[in-house]
């Protein structure tokens, strides 16, 4: 019989980490997971997956950590998703973010060079490259024009994959993904508040989680925002990971651009989401400056061609169905939580 193949995921309990997991496991391989340690391992994302996955205890500030479980594993595919991912934590968050977001992925390189030199390395970055640049629709050649501390780390992150890759001759890739999102984001990004605070004031919960404030998400029957304005090209977490799975099964290494092609703004989003409960969105939601940025991106859709004529990639489910299926979830996990 033959060997499984091996993947090791950082950020395994996060959105897209849980997601690939579940899809390598499908596909046959033995997937092992970085975690990071604390007192308590609760890890919402992936305890349905414990007993399938290996899990190891590091830290992406941690190069020993990394290194030991590359020694350990000798994966034939690292997948490096692990991040201060919430960049609009990264202006309070400044030095963090660099440590985590930009060093994180060079200790990471340096584990895989050291441990596992032709393992192939998939790096998780993001559309926030492309910052405040002018350009309507991104695709990889567009300039990098980042311009907050997580982009400016994405960045970063991005490069040194590339220059690995051709200092060392090493398989490494960057994904250039566009907003994803899934009943697996975290509250601290917009579609999830909105499709939790969707949940809390239909059932009227009593005792929401708490937003990125510390404050309850729902307070009198209102959901706080900021910008509604925004626009983000938004796609479904589920199908990006099987893009940063197939960047793997190239011959040559190289980056791409994921993405749906489409705009939509966080009204277009709560219209959505509030409608689907039949409710209003107006008599439920206020935009206060508090979640506002000091910098927006601009609002750029992001030019997938690459991706569908190479991997054969393209999304599949549209904005509504998404926004559809987040509210759902929400509703059938506060339903069964009592
Ligand atoms: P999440 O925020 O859901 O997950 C981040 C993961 O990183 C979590 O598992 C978290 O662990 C882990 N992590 C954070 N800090 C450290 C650390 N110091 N050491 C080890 N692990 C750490 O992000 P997503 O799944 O949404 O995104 C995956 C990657 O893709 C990230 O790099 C993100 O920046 C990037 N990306 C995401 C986009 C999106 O729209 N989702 C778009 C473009 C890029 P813990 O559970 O302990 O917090
Ligand atoms: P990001 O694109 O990775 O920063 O994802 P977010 O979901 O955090 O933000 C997407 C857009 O929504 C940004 O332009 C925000 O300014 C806008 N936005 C509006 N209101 C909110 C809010 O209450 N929280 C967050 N996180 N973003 C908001």
């Amino acid at each position: 019989m033959r060997k499984p193949k091996v993947a090791f995921i950082t950020g395994i309990t996060g959105q897209d980490g849980s997601y690939l997991a579940e899809f390598l496991l499908k596909k046959g391989y033995k997937v092992v997971g970085l975690v990071r340690r604390t007192t308590s391992i609760r890890r919402a994302n992936i305890s349905h997956l414990l007993g399938k996955v290996a899990i190891e205890f590091g830290d992406l500030l941690d190069f020993h950590t990394i290194e030991a479980v590359i020694r350990k594993y000798q994966p034939d595919e690292v997948y490096n998703l692990a991040a201060q991912s919430v960049p609009a934590d990264s202006w309070s968050h400044p030095i963090y973010t660099g440590e985590i977001t930009a060093l994180g992925v060079t200790r990471t390189l340096e584990a895989v060079r050291s441990a596992k030199p032709d393992a192939k390395f998939y790096q998780g970055s993001s559309r926030e490259v492309f910052g405040g640049a002018k350009h309507r629709v991104c695709n990889e050649e567009t300039p990098f024009l980042a311009n907050n501390p997580y982009g400016v780390a994405k960045v970063y992150g991005h490069l040194i994959t590339r220059t690995y890759r051709e200092s060392y001759d090493m398989f490494a890739c960057g994904g250039i993904l566009f907003n994803h999102e899934s009943p697996r984001r975290g509250l601290h990004f917009v579609t999830r508040k909105i499709s939790m605070g969707v949940a809390c004031i239909k059932l009227g919960i009593k005792s929401p989680p708490l937003n990125e404030t510390g404050e309850p998400l729902v307070k009198e029957g209102k959901l706080t925002l900021g910008n509604l304005d925004a626009k983000r090209d938004w796609g479904y977490a589920k199908e990006y990971v099987e893009a940063m799975w197939l960047m793997l099964q190239k011959k040559q290494p190289t980056d791409y651009v994921i993405a749906t092609n489409t705009l939509y703004s966080v009204r277009d989003f709560c219209k959505i989401a509030f409608g689907h409960v039949n409710l209003h969105w107006k008599d439920h939601v206020e935009s206060h400056e508090k979640f506002k940025r000091p910098t927006e991106i601009t609002a750029s859709r992001g030019d997938y061609a690459k991706a569908k004529k190479e991997l054969g990639w393209k999304p599949r489910i549209s904005f509504k169905e998404l926004v559809e299926l987040m509210v759902a979830a929400d509703l059938k996990r506060l339903s069964s939580s009592g």
